[in-house]
């Protein structure tokens, strides 16, 4: 075969990137959004795209959302390079990461219950992370190894919390004294990222390894986006906030940092969010009423400004 000389060849930088959703529910818009964006991008900087199925909650996954996720990407035009990946085949990845966390005195054991924690922040509030939700009031931080060792005996649920002011710690030792950032893509081609300073202390002590599964959403997408080789995250707005902690968690475990584009939400065409039918009709459903991938395509394309 011809190798092309050197000096044609193109220089841009490796891209692989990846749609991820949960199989909780049927896709719909916002979801044809993140793939659409993401599989154009790859398409346009020659570069490769995953599928990546979120199913670490097996309560909540059904097969048959899984299936439909599948079919309801083909008709859209989306096309990914195979396997797609399960995260409900990566528990012991996960188990092996948060116990290296846990060794390290990065993750302590929480038995509290949301009621309990509800109970607290009504007496002492201790404001609110970015998702909203009140921050962790310490209840189990210091709790004494016998008595974490009495509750673990008696089966008591927990969950693993980050010790948010150790691992800032740290992570700022571990990078040398450099303060931690994210590198936030804007996708306009022939762009560099900007540099955006991360602030992961706002979502306090967060639940990295979740009661009924062996991970959290936190450390299953860092451990498989830098297990998959992921360059570019492709993904909406809504999670902006959460690359704070993904930047944290990548820097303690020793992973790779891949640019950042969160790509903006739908919005109606006078500036709000696109109205609550729309975003929730499911894409199956527009499919079944006469919508074709084209007419989905200018919906995105007007509602995303
Ligand atoms: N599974 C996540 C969701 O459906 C997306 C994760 C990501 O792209 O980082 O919202």
């Amino acid at each position: 075969m011809l190798r092309r000389p050197a000096s044609l060849t193109t220089l841009s930088v490796p891209f692989l990137t990846r749609f991820a959703p949960s199989p909780n529910g049927d896709l719909h818009l916002g979801h044809a959004l993140s793939a659409i964006t993401g599989f154009g991008l790859a398409a346009r900087e020659n570069g490769r795209f995953l599928l990546r199925i979120e199913d670490i909650d097996i309560q909540r996954t059904r097969e048959e959302h899984v299936a439909h996720i599948v079919e309801d990407l083909r008709w859209l035009g989306v096309t990914w390079e195979e396997p797609i990946l399960r995260q409900s085949t990566r528990f012991d990845a996960y188990r092996r990461a948060a116990a290296s966390l846990l060794d390290r005195g990065l993750l302590y054991p929480c038995f509290a219950t949301r009621s309990e924690i509800d109970a607290a922040v009504a007496i002492d509030p201790t404001g609110t992370d970015p998702d909203g939700a009140p921050l962790y009031p310490g209840l189990c931080k210091n709790l004494a190894p016998a008595e974490t060792e009495r509750r673990r005996a008696n089966a008591e649920p927990f969950c693993l919390r980050l010790d948010m002011d150790r691992a800032l710690k740290v992570a700022h030792a571990m990078s040398g004294g450099r303060s931690l950032t994210f590198r936030e893509w804007t996708a306009e081609p022939g762009t560099t990222p900007d540099i955006i300073a991360a602030d992961p202390a706002r979502w306090g002590d967060a639940i990295i390894v979740r009661k009924d599964t062996p991970a959290s959403y936190h450390l299953a997408v860092v451990l498989d986006d830098a297990m998959q080789g992921i360059t570019h995250v492709v993904r909406g707005r809504d999670l902006y906030a959460a690359t704070d902690l993904h930047r944290l968690l990548q820097v303690l475990l020793g992973l790779p940092e891949p640019i950042y584009h969160h790509h903006r939400l739908l919005l109606d065409a006078d500036g709000r969010k696109l109205s609550k039918s729309l975003r929730h009709t499911s894409l199956r459903a527009m499919r079944a009423a006469g919508a074709t991938p084209a007419a989905i395509r200018t919906t995105l394309r007007n509602a995303s400004v």
